[in-house]
């Protein structure tokens, strides 16, 4: 059986409702009119099927009918996002990418022998390690060597475990399998990734992709805020380590960095685009597509508008039990956030600009996108009345979807095109 191999660039795609597969694939439609082929991958979490009360089947389903109603022919994937040994069951049948998430192992020992064992066979990583199209080598001293498996090696371990579940039940090579360590404090080096895909390797996981945790805050739904030039040169050195790991390891041959909370961070695409041009990416953008929809809504005025009002009413009212969850990942000012007697007199193009991120609107407001972004709960709760003005507000929604992939992501990170921020440092200059 041919192996299932994942493009060399993709994008992954949140759609809480299930209602926009058909847009979010219409913006890979437009990125191969464009000469690019991008391959969609529907990510969606246990913690938020759990918060929407849905299943992954219908994920799987709602990927389905876009593929079969838009003819798309290229491959795509549903993604069994962030899970481990507790909660992939569910994901099994219907999902043929898998997110093995290991950060809650970081930092957990694994069994001296063990650590002696990766140590003997791996000694040969300690020196200088020359990586393609970088100027220093990478410096691994044994003490960093132990160091990292100390930290990692546990962790590593308990992917493996996960993955041969995987491979059980699905049979090896039928699916994407992902090792993520993003949600964690502390970012990891280029160094430790070397050393971390040398025990990946080693555990027999033929991973395709993988998601570190990068230097700087990547909240959900906003842009990046950290030192770009040192994401610059970290992710150019996390790109060489990944090329050095397939040429030396025997990991897949298109092994790939991931990005994830990729959605918005504006300010990196450009760095982004020039270290992954060659190697591919993995773009995992998740929940913002319910943003997309509010502001559909908001667009369409009428019951939609007041809908959007209301949303925005109840998370306000809410906003310590929605925002305690996802505490690490959003930076909320509350002093910024409107009064919602005051929003209940917006306009249409008051309450969109305040939410869409537009980066030259002064009406942009990244604490209200923040506080929506994390309150689809409130949606949730409000179920078949959420979802028939979805339905009836289907163009005006998609159009909004489409546009926010493929003009804010898709064209700047796979082709290089300027990202808003970028548009607006160059229109500030002039
Ligand atoms: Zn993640």
């Amino acid at each position: 059986m041919a192996i299932v191999e994942l493009g060399k660039f993709s994008i992954g795609v949140g759609d809480r409702f299930a209602h926009q597969a058909k847009a979010q694939l219409q913006a890979c439609i437009e990125a191969g009119h464009d000469g690019i082929e991008v391959i969609p991958v529907w990510n969606k979490s246990n913690r938020e099927h759990n918060i929407i009360g849905s299943e992954p089947f219908s994920a799987r389903a709602a990927a389905d009918a876009a593929v079969k109603a838009l003819g798309w022919t290229k491959p795509y994937f549903c993604d069994a996002d962030h899970i481990n040994l507790t909660t992939v069951d569910r994901f099994l049948a219907p999902c043929d990418f898998f997110t093995i998430d290991v950060a809650d192992y970081i930092g957990k020992t694994a069994e001296p022998a063990s650590i002696e064992r990766f140590l003997k066979r791996r000694s040969d990583l300690t020196g200088a390690i020359r990586l393609e199209g970088v100027r220093e080598p990478i410096q691994i001293t044994p003490e960093l060597l132990r160091a990292t498996a100390s930290k990692f090696l546990f962790a590593v371990q308990e992917a493996g475990k996960v993955y041969r579940k995987i491979e059980l039940s699905k049979g090896k090579g039928s699916f994407v399998p992902e090792v993520s360590m993003d949600e964690t404090d502390a970012a990891q080096t280029p160094a430790e990734l070397l050393i971390i895909l040398a025990a990946i390797a080693d555990e027999g996981i033929p991973i395709q992709t993988i998601a570190p945790k990068f230097t700087g805050r990547f909240n959900k739904g906003v842009d990046y805020v950290g030192n770009v030039d040192q994401f610059r040169r970290e992710i150019v050195l996390d790109v060489a380590a990944i090329g050095w790991a397939t040429a030396n390891l025997g990991l897949p041959k298109n092994l790939k960095l991931s990005v994830h909370s990729g959605s918005d961070k504006f300010s990196i695409y450009a760095a982004i685009f020039e270290a992954t041009k060659d190697s591919g990416v993995h773009l995992k953008t998740a929940g913002t597509t319910w943003l997309e929809e509010i502001i559909g809504l908001a667009e369409a005025g009428g019951a939609g508008l007041a809908l959007a009002k209301e949303i925005y009413t109840q998370a306000y009212d809410h906003r310590d039990e929605l925002c305690g969850p996802y505490a690490t990942v959003i930076d909320i000012d509350p002093e910024k956030l409107p009064a919602p007697s005051t929003v209940a007199q917006w306009t249409s193009a008051q309450f969109t600009s305040a939410l869409r991120h537009d980066p030259h609107s002064p009406a942009y407001n990244p604490s209200l996108r923040q506080l929506l972004h994390v309150g689809f709960k409130i949606a949730a709760k409000m179920g078949d009345q959420y979802i028939r003005l979805l339905e009836s507000n289907e163009k005006v929604i998609a159009k909004n979807v489409t546009e926010n992939l493929y003009d804010r992501h898709i064209a700047p990170v796979f082709l290089g095109k300027p990202s808003p921020v970028a548009a607006l440092a160059h229109a500030e200059a002039k």
